[in-house]
């Protein structure tokens, strides 16, 4: 607190990211890595790059917006670029999502968009998911200054069929649909297809998962040109160039790298099988995951105390103190080793 504040700062509440842990000797299963890295050629095109750091980046990431526009067979006018899907979700926010009827987002997802209706003053109202934790879409056909879906969701993992979308967007034509579609490599199914049909659905995506960059901070959004037209205007009014050269080129080249892609992202989904089943043997309950983490509980250990005895043992996952799911812990897919270790901690901890 202090008098040189501007107001707003008092009434902010920032996001809180999992922990990064300053050595690597821990088992790290706590804020949905890939535990198999990026393709070599992003290594490749970012040492090759180094040579023009002297230079700005391309302030339109155009480059970036054609190799997404390839993979995901839209037109590159439909294509947003930013700093982490973050930035791109906060741009949405305030372009697209800032209007006096509250924004609509369920009462258990990503708790980043609670921190961007503070920061920019937009009204929200949380819409609760259903007793096993699913979206119901009728819930969200009332009125709304738009409305804004994790697909998969998180930190559930649950995935909400096309249709569903389909039938929403229908029902609420007159305000702009967000679905982040962070996780949706691992299992979901992405409503791309849907933006030509759909002038009001903003699909947003990230590299930081199924591209194993989470370092390098890259993520776009898919729409109209219209939606993207103002993400552009408020991107102008905030930062130039977003996006560093180095992330442009990796980002290239991490898309064009379709069997890295392909590769690693079965053994993601291969990685979360084994690590449910291994759950399921030891009592936990698992919710269906579509994503690089599954959401348990166990009918007869705390979670918050298995979080800290796991931790004990060199080993984080992730806990939200949050009505409703104070009792999950959410697991990212790990290599088969850290599966192991967490799942013979678990069974002494569960015995
Ligand atoms: N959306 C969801 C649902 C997420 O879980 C995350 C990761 N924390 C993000 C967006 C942001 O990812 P990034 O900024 O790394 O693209």
């Amino acid at each position: 607190m202090s008098r040189f504040w501007s107001p707003i700062v008092h009434e902010l509440s920032p996001y809180s990211p999992g922990e990064q842990p300053d050595s690597a000797h821990w088992i790290k299963l706590n804020t949905n890595e890939n535990p198999y890295g990026p393709s070599p050629r992003v290594l490749e095109a970012i040492g090759a790059e180094l040579q023009t750091l002297r230079l700005y980046p391309e302030p339109g990431a155009d480059t970036l917006k054609r190799a997404v526009a390839a993979v995901c067979d839209v037109s590159p006018t439909q294509v947003f670029a930013g700093n982490g899907s973050d930035e791109v979700l906060a741009h949405a926010f305030v372009a697209l999502l800032g209007h006096q009827v509250p924004v609509l987002f369920p009462d258990i997802t990503y708790s980043f968009y609670p921190s961007y209706c503070a920061l920019y003053r937009v009204p929200f109202r949380t819409v609760p998911l259903d007793d096993r934790y699913q979206i119901r879409v009728n819930d969200y056909v009332q009125p709304n200054g738009g409305i804004v879906l994790a697909n998969p969701n998180a930190p559930t993992g649950q995935s909400l069929p096309v249709e569903q979308v389909e039938w929403l967007l229908r029902r609420n034509p007159d305000s702009v649909l967000v679905v982040d579609e962070a996780y949706v490599d691992f299992g979901g199914d992405t409503v791309i297809q849907l933006v030509d049909r759909h002038k009001n659905l903003l699909v947003v995506r990230t590299l930081s998962k199924s591209y194993s960059l989470a370092g390098l901070r890259v993520g776009f959004a898919i729409g109209d040109p219209e939606l993207i037209g103002a993400l552009e205007r408020v991107k102008n009014s905030f930062n130039s160039y977003p996006l560093d050269r180095l992330a442009i080129v990796g980002a290239v080249a991490a898309l064009r790298d379709r069997e890295h892609f392909e590769t690693t992202r079965s053994a993601v989904i291969g990685g979360r099988e084994f690590l449910r089943e291994g759950l399921l043997e030891l009592g936990f309950e698992v919710l269906p995951s579509a994503a690089n983490f599954v959401f348990t509980r166990h009918p007869g250990r705390d979670a918050h105390d298995l979080l800290a005895a796991l931790r004990q043992r060199r080993i984080l996952v992730r806990h939200f103190a949050q009505p409703r799911i104070q009792q999950f812990l959410r697991i990212s897919v790990g290599t088969d080793a850290d599966h192991i270790a967490l799942l013979e901690a678990l069974r002494r901890l569960t015995a």
